[in-house]
C-alpha cells in the first residue's frame, strides 16, 4: 500500500513536467526577422547630385524594391522609413514626439563612449571619410536606431550611392563598384552583422565590381563612426546594420542601365539577407 503511494505520488509530481516539455515540443515557434530598410538621406538633404540625378531618389528607388522583394516572403516583417510622399507616418511622428529623448539618447551614447576612449576600453580608430551630418539630419539617424533597439529589429539596411570630390562634378569621377561597410569590431552590433554583411557582400559581388576607391578595401569595410551602423553603441548587440554604397553616381547617368541595375541589385541584396537568416540545409 506504501508502495502504491509513494508510486502515485511520483507520478503526479512529474506529470506536469513530462506534459509541459512534450508541450514546448509541439509548440511551432513562428517569429517573424524584423527588418528595416533606410533609404539613405531624404527630400531636404539628399546627398551626392549628378546633374539631375539625386542619391535620395536613387536609394528610394532601390530601397523600395528591395523592401517588396522581402515583403513577399512571410517570414519576414519589413519596415521603410520613408516613401515617394516623405517619411512614412510612423518614422514622422516619432523623430517630432520623440526628439527630446532622441537627444538624450545620442548625448549620453557619446558620453559614454567618449568615456570608453578615454579610459583606454575603446580603440577609436581611423575611419573611410564621410560627410559630417547636420544637427537635425542627425536627430533621424539616432532616432531610427533608437526606434530599431526599441522595436527589436534584426537587421537595420542603410541604402547609398557614393560620390566622389572632384572640382566638375557635372563629369564622371574617377571610381566605380559597390562597398558594403559593417560595424567595426569593438562595436555591441559587430559580432551579429559581420556575417549578413558578407552574405550580401558575396551576392553582389557575383554581378558587381567592388569598389576601385583603395579605402574601402575592394568593397568590404568595418566603420566605427557611421550612425546607421550604430556608433556609439547606439545599437543593441542583436540589431544588426549594414550599409551599402552601391556605386558611384556620376555612373549610373544612363537611365535604361540604372533601372536594370537596380533590379539586379535589389534581388541580389535580397538574397543575400536570405542566405544569412535561412541558409540552404546541407
Ligand atoms: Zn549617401
Amino acid at each position: 500500500m506504501k508502495k502504491i503511494f509513494w508510486i502515485t505520488l511520483l507520478i503526479f509530481c512529474f506529470f506536469p513536467f513530462v506534459s509541459q516539455a512534450a508541450q514546448i515540443k509541439t509548440v511551432k515557434i513562428i517569429k517573424p526577422i524584423k527588418i528595416l530598410i533606410v533609404p539613405g538621406h531624404d527630400n531636404e538633404v539628399w546627398g551626392a547630385q549628378y546633374k539631375n540625378l539625386k542619391e535620395a531618389d536613387m536609394n528610394l528607388v532601390l530601397a523600395t524594391q528591395i523592401y517588396n522583394l522581402l515583403k513577399k516572403d512571410k517570414r519576414y516583417k519589413v519596415y521603410i522609413t520613408r516613401n515617394s510622399q516623405g517619411y512614412v507616418k510612423e518614422f514622422a511622428d516619432y523623430f517630432m514626439t520623440e526628439k527630446d529623448n532622441i537627444i538624450t539618447f545620442k548625448t549620453k551614447a557619446k558620453e559614454a563612449t567618449q568615456n570608453k576612449i578615454d579610459t583606454g576600453s575603446l580603440i577609436s580608430k581611423i575611419n573611410v571619410p564621410h560627410n559630417a551630418v547636420s544637427a537635425d539630419t542627425s536627430i533621424k539617424l539616432y532616432g531610427i536606431n533608437k526606434w530599431a533597439n526599441e522595436n527589436k529589429i534584426d537587421l537595420v539596411l542603410s541604402v547609398h550611392f557614393d560620390d566622389t570630390n572632384r572640382s566638375t562634378l557635372s563629369e564622371i569621377g574617377p571610381y566605380k563598384g559597390f562597398t558594403v561597410y559593417y560595424p567595426d569590431s569593438q562595436m555591441a552590433n559587430a559580432k551579429e552583422s559581420v556575417s549578413v554583411a558578407k552574405s550580401i557582400f558575396n551576392k553582389l559581388h557575383k554581378k558587381f565590381t567592388t569598389s576601385t576607391y583603395p579605402e574601402e578595401n575592394n568593397g568590404f569595410v568595418s566603420d566605427q563612426k557611421l550612425i546607421a551602423l550604430g556608433a556609439s553603441g547606439t545599437l543593441n548587440s542583436t540589431v544588426r546594420a549594414v550599409l551599402i554604397e552601391y556605386g558611384y553616381i556620376y555612373r549610373f547617368g544612363n537611365s535604361a542601365m540604372r533601372h536594370k541595375f537596380y533590379t539586379n541589385a535589389a534581388s541580389l541584396t535580397a538574397q543575400g539577407i536570405t542566405n544569412y537568416f535561412f541558409p540552404a540545409k546541407k
